[in-house]
């Protein structure tokens, strides 16, 4: 056996973390108005032999919590404990919004618009730029766990740039039941991890505010998956079923008119052309309008939202053919 190289030392707010090193770090952010210190915890996980830095983020979005959770559980399991390489876990990015049960910080601003972000600028900028001048620089890949918004949940899913063949790779290798390429929004962390060479995923799964175990296990097993692949551990769990279906395009099925709506499918299913997805029916059972696939396709996001207005995204679906 060869001798095999040590890993690098990782810095992270004036902290040092050797090779073979955990350590909790807490980035200082800013105060509350009542002085109250409000900070990032990061732990990171440093292997004794040479390998690749992994960053795994939740809360984002403050009100996004199935990622905390997910995190949360693999931190009490000791999963990090990796062989090589290192991982930088931040299970509440958003700190703010996390106390306020809120995506944004108190401004309204969204930290997921807000990077790379700059030393002056609002809270949210602010929180962007240290994060990516203290942590990203250090990443090699980067897993961003994130939900649907109030209401709308999400079957578990990755999402990768288009423009960065190794992101596609890496939503193979997550192996959540749906994966597709996004548009790269402007100021996304995303955006800004494309930019700085580092391939990012996003895993979208269930809705803010509430917990899906479903969708918990999925992001704990794909993480498991990636770091495997990435020779840095080896999983322990394997219960997959189905494999990872690819959506080559995607569109959402919006409501034909105001009502109750009642969807007839549930989410993560496959549905044929023309197949009665749900109603939309007025309150006092006089009208109703079906709502149909208007492809052969899989859902993977279903609005809980029992009243709907016209033009309200009911259902996300995608098909495996490009269009
Ligand atoms: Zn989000």
């Amino acid at each position: 056996m060869g001798i095999e190289a040590e890993n690098k030392t990782i810095a992270i707010n004036g902290e040092a973390i050797s090779p073979g090193q955990n350590s909790l770090v807490r980035i200082g952010i800013s105060r509350l108005p009542t002085g109250t210190l409000i900070d990032i915890p990061v732990h990171v996980f440093n292997g004794k032999k040479a390998g690749p830095t992994v960053l795994v983020q939740a809360g984002l979005h403050g009100d996004e919590i199935n990622g905390v959770e997910t995190l949360r559980r693999m931190l009490q399991e000791n999963v990090f404990n990796i062989k090589k390489g290192a991982v930088i876990v931040v299970p509440i990015l958003n700190i703010f919004g996390f106390i306020h049960f809120s995506r944004d910080v108190p401004d309204g601003k969204d930290v997921n618009r807000s990077f790379p972000g700059t030393r002056t600028g609002s809270l949210a900028s602010r929180i962007a730029h240290t994060y990516t001048s203290e942590i990203l620089p250090q990443v090699d890949f980067g897993i961003d766990l994130h939900t649907g918004g109030s209401q709308r949940h999400n079957f578990p899913q990755i999402r990768y740039s288009k423009e960065d063949d190794r992101s596609k790779e890496l939503a193979e290798t997550f192996d959540a039941p749906f994966y597709f390429a996004s548009r790269l929004i402007r100021g996304s962390f995303r955006k800004t991890t494309l930019k700085m060479g580092i391939p990012t995923i996003v895993f979208e799964a269930g809705e803010s505010m509430r917990f899906d175990e479903q969708s918990i296990q999925e992001g704990a097993e794909g993480i498991q998956n990636v770091l495997t692949a990435l020779g840095m551990m080896t999983k322990k769990r394997t219960s997959k079923q189905k494999a990872s279906v690819h959506l080559e395009y995607t569109r959402w099925v919006r409501a034909p008119r105001a009502g109750m709506f009642v969807p007839e499918v549930q989410n993560g299913e496959q549905v044929a052309k023309g197949q009665i997805l749900g109603l939309v029916t007025d309150t006092y059972a006089k009208k109703n309008k079906k709502v149909k696939a208007p492809f052969e396709g899989y859902v993977f996001c279903i609005n809980n939202q029992a009243v709907v207005n016209q033009g309200d995204a009911l259902f996300h679906i995608g098909s495996k053919n490009a269009k």
